[in-house]
């Protein structure tokens, strides 16, 4: 319950209507700019995507409040929005800050997150081969506190992630990546522990274990350095909302699967999928701020692969949904309850 009063409060501080297709990860999406950078001398190529919500709280341009931006509302922003990325957003080397050059301005989705975003196209010239690159970012951190700035850097065949915030930035001579753990072990690289993202940029996707793959995408995995990822502790491996369970011990992620499938996964604290055993349980389901209306009651059933519990939704009920689970463990404690809120249907591979 704090957990997501938290990030009904970060969605009031950017000040926006939140977009209709919100989903678990929505609130971190919109205070997270997404960065993908190619380093390859003579020169940095980059996309940089920022939440339409975010930049609308930035530079209120949508005139016909339709959400979107048509090509004019694109245009109009296009110059405010290249000063701010350079005012914010700093590639470094050789002693000084080299400014982007935008090239192409797009409204599209991020696919990981599905949130609507500008995305920016951008170079930055003159890198000389193997120069130290250091990147800062204080982008969207005028508009959140819990504003960050994820950035994906391939360079020399070599990927990584970093989680860029006010107090923390990259440095490829202390870099994550193969090549440092190559190098001799320095004071640097000996006090930092090694940590795996998603390369696609997953949020809430932060492991201390080299994931094969990433759990939400199944995308390729990269080194993880900087600040947490976002959404770390609050998103499921399926980009459902974990709430507490057994503290020290086991979380539970609910997911509305289909907008007819409620389910709910047993996970460790390090989100590891538990099968769910002689968990059992019944869960309560509602539409947001209509509980009076449709609520729907029902036992939890386990899937075949014992993987999860499921119940059935009615045709028909709209999002947001709420789900109160009464849940036995099966340890002889009784009955815990866990209430989930459930923003929008998950995409989940199996
Ligand atoms: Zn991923």
């Amino acid at each position: 319950m704090r957990e997501w009063v938290m990030r009904a409060a970060w969605i009031a501080g950017l000040a926006v209507v939140p977009s209709a297709a919100a989903r678990a990860d929505a609130p971190f999406s919109k205070v997270t700019a997404f960065v993908s950078l190619e380093v390859r001398a003579p020169e940095i190529v980059g996309t940089l995507w920022i939440d339409r919500d975010a930049v609308e709280a930035k530079f209120p341009i949508d005139k016909d409040g339709d959400t979107q931006y048509t090509e004019g509302e694109l245009f109009a922003v296009r110059g405010p929005l290249t000063n701010y990325v350079n005012q914010n957003f700093h590639l470094m080397w050789g002693g000084r800050t080299h400014p982007v050059t935008l090239k192409a301005a797009a409204f599209e989705e991020r696919a990981a997150s599905r949130n609507n975003c500008v995305k920016l196209t951008f170079s930055a010239p003159q890198y000389p081969a193997g120069e130290p690159l250091v990147i800062f970012s204080t982008l969207l951190s005028d508009l959140s506190r819990q504003g960050r700035t994820l950035v994906a850097i391939s360079a020399d065949g070599r990927r990584e992630v970093c989680v860029l915030g006010p107090d923390v930035y990259y440095d490829s001579r202390r870099s994550a990546g193969p090549a440092a753990a190559s190098q001799p072990a320095g004071a640097a690289n000996a006090t930092q522990k090694t940590r795996f993202g998603c390369f696609g940029m997953c949020l809430g996707v932060d492991s201390p274990r080299d994931m094969k793959k990433c759990p939400r995408c199944g995308g390729p995995v990269a080194a993880l350095s900087g600040g947490p990822m976002p959404g770390k502790g609050y998103l499921g491996s399926h980009g459902g909302t974990l709430m507490p369970f057994m503290p020290g011990q086991f979380r539970l992620e609910g997911v509305l699967a289909t907008p007819e499938e409620f389910r709910v996964y047993l996970v460790t604290e390090e989100l590891d999928a538990m099968p769910v055993g002689s968990m059992s349980g019944t869960v309560q389901i509602w539409t947001d701020k209509m509980e009076q209306t449709t609520t729907h009651k029902e036992g939890l059933k386990a899937s075949t692969n014992g993987a999860y519990l499921w119940a059935s939704v009615p045709k028909g009920m709209i999002l947001p949904l709420r789900a109160r689970c009464m849940l036995d463990a099966g340890d002889g404690r009784g009955q815990r309850m866990v209430e989930f809120f459930l923003p929008d249907v998950v995409r989940v591979s199996e």
